[in-house]
């Protein structure tokens, strides 16, 4: 899940501009990290779909890595990006890094056999809690929730509070006060009682939710072995760094690569901070993903990378393929640096 979204009419203007075009061959930097989450077929949604960002078809992802081959750009793994940034491998071409976060199984199915198409190598972070029914996917439950209700309750400690949720409108309303209450107002722990209270009460399981659209570790053991493939570590219970004690979050970050090993055989040497955002992850967690031993870390901070980033590989920015944009004509956009140097920052540091 991630933060970044840029506005579809501000991406169509830059194109169509030319802006992105005369931008290129100055802005662009040595490559990109692609983000993606969920791969697979449209969803009804009947007009509620807040987590439509986070999930793209397969269709478009194909047509996405046919241009940028056809292009001239460089599919790299994780670890001969890290070398073009340090300086210690060198292309005259643009390289593309390839992310997925979280081990959804749709990966295995839809996207899996893309990469393999276009020889992309690709990362997926997987997060052991996931897999083993210690985390769930809490905004994904909130939405299912939403969806199928006309009201629910939510319990606190001064009563019930009722919501009432009839139509789309009130339905993203809602789902939109709710997520930045679970985010900013209380803490990770309760953030996951609320969810799950709310679940419960429906008779909607989280856990077999969860089971049912994360891969087993079958499936991750089975693809660490595909020599595309890079498995990356996102912390044990996809809770935001940044609002856990250091101590917490450092367990957090060596536990998941220690689990991993255990599974796969191999170290990961790469992680993504959960939600990625300022307020999710910060300097402190930068320093401590670094600590961990971990070579690199992506948060979800909006850019293109440079070689500037070699002081910073623990909070390298990554370009979101969006499922609301999604169009070539938009990622190119956003892959010529223009929308980096829009947005004012190229490095993020804080
Ligand atoms: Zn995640």
């Amino acid at each position: 899940m991630a933060g970044q979204i840029l506005h579809r009419i501000a991406l169509n203007t830059l194109y169509f501009s030319g802006a992105a075009a005369l931008a290129r061959p100055f802005w662009a930097g040595l490559g990109a990290i692609l983000m993606l989450h969920r791969v697979r077929p449209a969803q009804p949604d009947g007009g509620f779909a807040p987590n439509a960002h986070l999930s793209v078809e397969p269709q478009f992802l194909d047509r996405l890595l046919g241009a940028l081959a056809r292009r001239g750009s460089e599919f790299v793994s994780m670890d001969e990006a890290l070398r073009r940034i340090s300086g210690e491998s060198r292309s005259r071409r643009r390289f593309i890094a390839i992310t997925l976060d979280d081990g959804y199984r749709d990966n295995l199915e839809h996207a899996v056999p893309l990469f393999r198409k276009y020889e992309a190598p690709y990362t997926i972070y997987a997060c052991p809690g996931f897999v083993e029914g210690r985390a769930e996917l809490w905004w994904e439950d909130l939405e299912h929730m939403i969806r199928r209700r006309d009201s629910f309750v939510l319990p606190s400690p001064r009563g019930n509070i009722r919501f009432d949720v009839p139509d789309p409108a009130a339905k993203r309303r809602v789902y939109r006060e709710l997520l930045r209450f679970l985010t900013t107002t209380v803490g990770e722990d309760e953030q996951r009682r609320i969810v799950h209270d709310i679940c419960w009460q429906r008779g909607f399981d989280p856990a077999a939710w969860c089971r049912q659209e994360i891969m087993g570790w079958g499936e991750i053991a089975g693809l660490a072995g595909d020599p595309l493939c890079t498995i990356g570590a996102h912390t044990i219970h996809h809770f935001a760094l940044a609002r856990l004690e250091p101590e917490r979050a450092r367990f957090e970050l060596e536990e998941s690569a220690r689990i991993i090993e255990l599974e796969t055989g191999r170290r990961p040497r790469h992680f993504a901070f959960p939600y990625g955002y300022p307020a999710a992850a910060g300097p402190r967690d930068f320093a401590l993903a670094r600590e961990a031993g971990f070579a690199s870390a992506v948060t979800t901070r909006h850019g293109v990378v440079y070689a500037a980033h070699r002081d910073h590989l623990h909070a390298l920015p990554r370009i979101s393929v969006n499922g609301r944009f999604q169009a070539v004509r938009h990622v190119s956009t956003m892959l010529s640096g223009v929308t980096t140097r829009l947005l004012g920052r190229r490095i993020h540091v804080s």
